[in-house]
């Protein structure tokens, strides 16, 4: 095996020389240990290494063995539900083999070699296939089907195709090209991970994601296939959000990366994902997940290479025509790795010492997303969604990474520390979030056009508040006008009988929307009546003291399948409003 020779170590930096051959991104195994690493500069045959493992007692003069491949990732069955640091090695398998304490240069497949899968083919001897087209199906899991597809690149007649079980080196199928030259096909493939996988196109997102939770779907939502940025000031929520989301978000598969800065950070997310239950189908969700953690015992380099591991994987679901959700988590230490890179290879720095390619970097891992013509002949549709947590110090926004994700993704969702404090879940700001997503044509079709009527009125009446609140602590409450006090008490029910939604309320947690509208139209309703009434001089307070104020507030802890009582309280504030307006009449 070919090998150069370190010259320099510093931290997760290797330089080595004699590396004639190699080529930018080429994975190389460094020293005894065979540490792995990528080669992220080359003059001559001088090369700059980044390692993911601890450098330590490594020096000039030990051996640097070129592969001359590319960081890849194998993809096939047995990726669902694994447990893969940023190189995808799997630390459930190791962390069996070695207990906790793992040593430095250890491997085992990606993807188990000894298990059986049950692969049941969908085309026959004698069809012409292309790229991407399912030759078979394997249940992975209870609720995943996983779709064997002909890789990128490869196209021709299918020889043979085999049926029953097969481990993922078993042959199952020979393809023949048209120079006659035939290829057997496994039930896996390896995939570079800095390479995004081919698609036939892209579209507009113009559906939402629906996630059941009301802020988001009714105010932000992101679309199918879209990218969204939420920020994570500790305390905030977030992994509450994230979870939300892993659980009610109508996504086949989710693929989250951890790239927790504390050891345990990571441990949380490992000890909880597994615990969650998929509402849908009453299984586990790690039944369709997988998950990428970099733990505390891995340099920071490892978490770049995370990032790229999680999109190719969720590339690859996304091929088989399913929605993948990508979670993030957080991207501000993958940014924190590329400065520190940055920094040993003496780059010039760009703002507060961050690479100044780091915008193109966030910009190219967001592009990976989108709601995509697969390939293959049955032009199958696909979508990726990304959801990228980042966390800046202090929680200050104009922080670069902030800036720069916020340039390239679509959606903010602002959570907040502030309402948090005040005990207002989810802590996202209707204020200061945005969506840039237009999903009004299938909203008007799916609900209907009074759905965005009502949204924007709500948005209106809680941007009124945030204006009024300033009057009210200038002069206070009691120098408001009736009607103003009346907009202050609809976008407090808004607040806290929409808005608000109990993660843990056995109901409330999830939400959909068609509840959602028609909470939103109950609430709205009683604010034009109480206007009307106050317009024939009934008094606020008779209309703020209202009992049915109460079964407004309570009306989201009603079951889906009770919805018709939402409208029966509509019709019941309507009588109580006319009966105030008669007595003063
Ligand atoms: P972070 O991950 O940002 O540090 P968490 O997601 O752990 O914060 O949330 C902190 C606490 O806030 C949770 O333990 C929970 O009590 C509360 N919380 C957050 N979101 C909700 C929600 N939607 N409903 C109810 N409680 C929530």
């Amino acid at each position: 095996m070919k090998a150069g020779r370190i010259v320099k170590v510093s931290g997760p930096l290797v330089e080595a020389e004699n590396m004639e051959g190699a080529k930018m991104f080429d994975v190389v195994e460094v020293s005894e240990h065979k540490l792995i690493g990528e080669i992220i500069e080359l003059h001559g045959d001088l090369a700059s290494i980044q390692v993911y493992e601890e450098t330590g007692g490594l020096g000039p003069g030990d051996p640097v063995y070129l592969t001359f491949a590319p960081l890849s990732v194998e993809l096939g069955p047995g990726l669902i539900e694994a447990i893969y640091d940023g190189i995808q090695r799997p630390m459930d398998v190791i962390k069996e083999a070695e207990g906790d304490f793992i040593t430095r240069g250890i491997t085992a497949p990606a993807l188990d070699r000894n298990r059986k899968w049950d692969f049941k083919p969908t085309v026959k001897q004698g069809d012409s296939v292309i790229s991407g087209d399912i030759i078979g199906e394997v249940q992975e899991t209870p609720i995943v089907l996983h779709k064997i597809m002909v890789p990128p690149g490869l196209e021709g007649t299918i020889v043979s195709i085999k049926e029953g079980q097969f481990t993922i080196e078993e042959e199952v199928a020979i393809l023949k090209n048209g120079d006659g030259k035939e290829t057997p096909l496994l039930m896996y493939h390896k995939w570079p991970v800095r390479k995004p996988r081919p698609i036939v196109e892209k579209m507009l997102p113009d559906q939402p994601l629906s996630t059941g939770q009301r802020i988001l779907d009714t105010f932000f939502p992101v679309g199918k296939g879209g990218t969204a940025c939420i920020p994570g000031p500790f305390g905030s929520g977030k992994t509450v959000i994230q979870h939300q989301l892993a659980k009610y978000a109508d996504t086949d598969i989710i693929v989250y990366i951890g790239c927790g800065e504390r050891g345990n950070e990571m441990t949380d997310v490992l000890m909880e994902f597994p615990e969650l239950i998929d509402p849908h189908s009453g299984e586990p969700l790690m039944k369709r997940t997988v998950l990428i953690a970099n733990t505390s015992n891995m340099p920071v380099a490892a978490r770049e290479a995370s990032v790229y591991t999680g999109i190719t994987i969720a590339e690859y679901f996304r091929d088989m025509g399913y929605s993948v959700a990508l979670m993030a988590d957080s991207t501000s230490r993958w940014a924190e790795a590329m400065r520190e890179i940055s920094g040993r290879l003496e780059e010039m720095p760009g703002e507060e010492g961050y690479p100044a390619y780091l915008g193109r970097k966030i910009a190219e891992f967001y592009e990976r997303t989108g709601r995509t013509i697969c390939q293959g002949s049955d032009r199958r549709e696909g979508a990726l969604t990304a959801v990228g947590a980042v966390s800046p110090p202090g929680g200050d926004l104009s922080d670069p990474i902030v800036q720069a994700t916020l340039r390239v993704v679509r959606v903010f969702w602002s959570l907040e520390d502030t309402l948090a404090f005040q005990r207002h879940f989810p802590a996202i700001s209707w204020l200061n979030s945005y969506s840039l997503y237009n999903i009004d044509e299938y909203i008007k079709e799916k609900i209907g056009p009074e759905f965005i009527t009502m949204r924007d009125d709500a948005m209106k009446i809680l941007q009124e508040e945030a204006d009024l609140n300033e009057i009210v602590r200038l002069v206070g409450a009691e120098s408001l006008a009736p009607q103003d006090r009346l907009t202050l008490e609809i976008a407090k029910s808004l607040r806290e009988d929409y808005l608000q939604q109990h993660a843990f309320h056995e109901v409330d947690t999830y939400c959909s929307i068609e509840k959602q509208y028609s909470l939103l139209d109950l609430i709205l309703a009683f604010g034009e009546k109480a206007k009307q009434a106050l317009g024939q001089n009934v008094p606020f307070d008779d209309l703020s003291s209202l009992p049915v104020r109460e079964e407004i507030a309570r009306a989201k802890y009603i079951p889906e399948e009770n919805m018709d009582s939402i409208s029966q309280i509509k019709e019941k504030l309507n009588t109580t409003i006319e009966e105030l307006i008669k007595q003063v009449e």
